[in-house]
C-alpha cells in the first residue's frame, strides 16, 4: 500500500518520515541546516530559519539593488537571485 512519507531533505538525516508530521520533524531535526552568513567577513553560522533576517540586518553586508524587483539583496546572493527574481524577464524581450 502507499504510505504518504517524505524524505527529509537535511543533510545526514535521510529520515522517511509521516507528510503530516515533516514540518514537526523539520522543526526538531537534528540535522537541520544552519546556513552561512554570505558575508565573507561575517560568516556566522546561523539557524535556516533566521538566515534571511540576519542577512539582512549584518553589519558585513554589501548589499546590491536587483535592477528587476528593486529589492536590496546581498551581493553574494545576487546570482541566485536572480535566478529566481519574481519579476525576472523572460527570455522573449521584444522591446519597442
Ligand atoms: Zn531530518
Ligand atoms: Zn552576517
Ligand atoms: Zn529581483
Amino acid at each position: 500500500m502507499m504510505r504518504k512519507t517524505a524524505l527529509c531533505l537535511n543533510e545526514g538525516c535521510g529520515e522517511w518520515v509521516d507528510k503530516r508530521h515533516l514540518e514537526d520533524h523539520r522543526r526538531s531535526c537534528p540535522y537541520r541546516r544552519a546556513r552561512k552568513c554570505p558575508f565573507f567577513d561575517c560568516g556566522r553560522w546561523i539557524e535556516a530559519e533566521r538566515i534571511e533576517r540576519h542577512v539582512d540586518s549584518c553589519k558585513f553586508g554589501s548589499r546590491v539593488e536587483c535592477e528587476w524587483c528593486f529589492r536590496q539583496i546581498a551581493q553574494p546572493d545576487m546570482a541566485a537571485h536572480r535566478l529566481r527574481c519574481l519579476v525576472r524577464p523572460r527570455g522573449d524581450n521584444k522591446d519597442n
